[in-house]
């Protein structure tokens, strides 16, 4: 048998560079997988600040929507959402345009990362309706002074993204799924995703139910945020409290998601494009490199992951080389050193 007959294929990824410090924390990630050994061929494509200054009102040129429907993932960086131009945001565009109706958000502690948590031992996942609800656009004046928008929500949308909740906790080995809701107060809405949970919960007798009213949710994260496994809410809630989650374990600069549809996945940081750093060489790639993790072991290549893994947490543990958002004050590096420092403990 020939060498090449035994090389694994790669699979091919849009990856989308992004906008502000997009460029930087991606060609970090890519220098890392690659030098890991990753199965992926990359294909790049734009979207965002670019496409928009380009006349396209959506944010993303049909090449890009062309080779994500083609490769079915996408590893993305942070888009701008330009203010006095272009439509309107093009990563809601793309979670739209490929139904990705579900934002999964880890958060837990990674080592040599010091909060007023550590040690609590935070390990959760939030997942979020991530196409209905009031980010469905429908937003209007009623007259001068009355502003309307429309709280969409469906018995499939509630349906696909509980059962999504539940199917991750299953895969994960995860004891319980919370679905928190504002169902108190708006019954038919809220109510509706409450009552989804309690049916679907029937299906899966090994996981505990539960339910809770979301600003109680905010509250428990904070008084007992180890106490939470999976929690599955609506767009604007998982908004909120995925950030929240995010703050108590280093905040938005590691914290990585990914947008799960039932025909394509894309991968991305939680935070923005951060302009006021961006063309510095100063951003910590490590939300996206989380993000990239996720995606492999959404290929399957779950050895190349763990490698990653590793060496991205021995890096943050030896705590010598890290990015001025996580470093003492006067003692970060550049992304370029912290990259290197990943590479060397693979
Ligand atoms: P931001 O997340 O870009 O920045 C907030 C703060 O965190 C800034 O001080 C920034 O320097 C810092 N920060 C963020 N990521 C960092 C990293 N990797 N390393 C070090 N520091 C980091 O939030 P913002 O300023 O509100 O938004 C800027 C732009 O990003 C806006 O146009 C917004 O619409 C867009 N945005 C895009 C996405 C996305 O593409 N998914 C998400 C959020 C915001």
């Amino acid at each position: 048998m020939s060498a090449s007959a035994v090389t694994s294929p790669k699979t091919k990824v849009t990856a989308l560079p992004g906008d502000g410090i997009g460029p930087e924390v991606m060609a970090a990630t890519i220098r890392i997988l690659d030098a890991a050994g990753a199965p992926i061929e990359w294909e790049y494509a734009e979207a965002g600040a670019e496409a928009f200054k380009k006349g396209v009102i959506t944010g993303v040129p049909r090449e890009t929507l062309d080779s994500i429907s083609t490769n079915k993932l996408a590893l993305k960086s942070p888009l701008e959402t330009p203010i006095g131009y272009g439509g309107k945001s093009a990563n809601v565009t793309m979670r739209k345009f490929f139904e990705l109706y579900a934002n999964i958000r880890p958060v837990r502690e990674l080592p040599g990362i010091t909060t007023p948590f550590s040690g609590r031992g935070i390990d959760m996942v939030i997942v979020r309706e991530n196409v209905e609800d009031v980010y469905a656009g429908i937003e209007h004046m009623q007259t001068t002074t009355v502003a309307q928008c429309l709280k969409l929500m469906t018995a499939p949308g509630c349906e696909r993204i509980i059962r999504a909740a539940y199917g991750l906790a299953q895969a994960e080995e995860r004891k319980g799924v919370t679905v928190a809701t504002k169902a108190n107060i708006m019954k038919l809405t809220e109510g509706m995703m409450k009552r989804m949970g309690e049916k679907v919960a029937a299906e899966f007798p090994d996981i505990k139910p539960g339910h809770i009213i979301i600003d109680n949710c905010a509250h428990q994260l904070v008084i007992k945020p180890e106490a939470f496994d999976v929690i599955v809410t609506s767009n604007m809630n998982g908004d909120i409290i995925s950030d929240l989650a995010a703050g108590l374990v280093g905040g938005l600069g590691i914290a990585p998601s990914s947008n799960l549809g039932d025909h394509a996945a894309m991968f991305e940081a939680v935070h923005g494009s951060a302009p006021d750093i961006a063309g510095k060489g100063l951003a910590n790639p490590t939300a996206l490199l989380s993000a990239s993790i996720m995606l492999l072991r959404h290929i399957a290549a779950f050895d190349v992951a763990e490698k990653v893994e590793q060496a991205l947490f021995i890096t943050l543990a030896e705590g010598k080389n890290l990015t001025g958002d996580l470093a003492p004050r006067g003692h970060g590096v550049g992304t370029a050193a912290f990259t290197d420092q990943v590479i060397a403990n693979l």
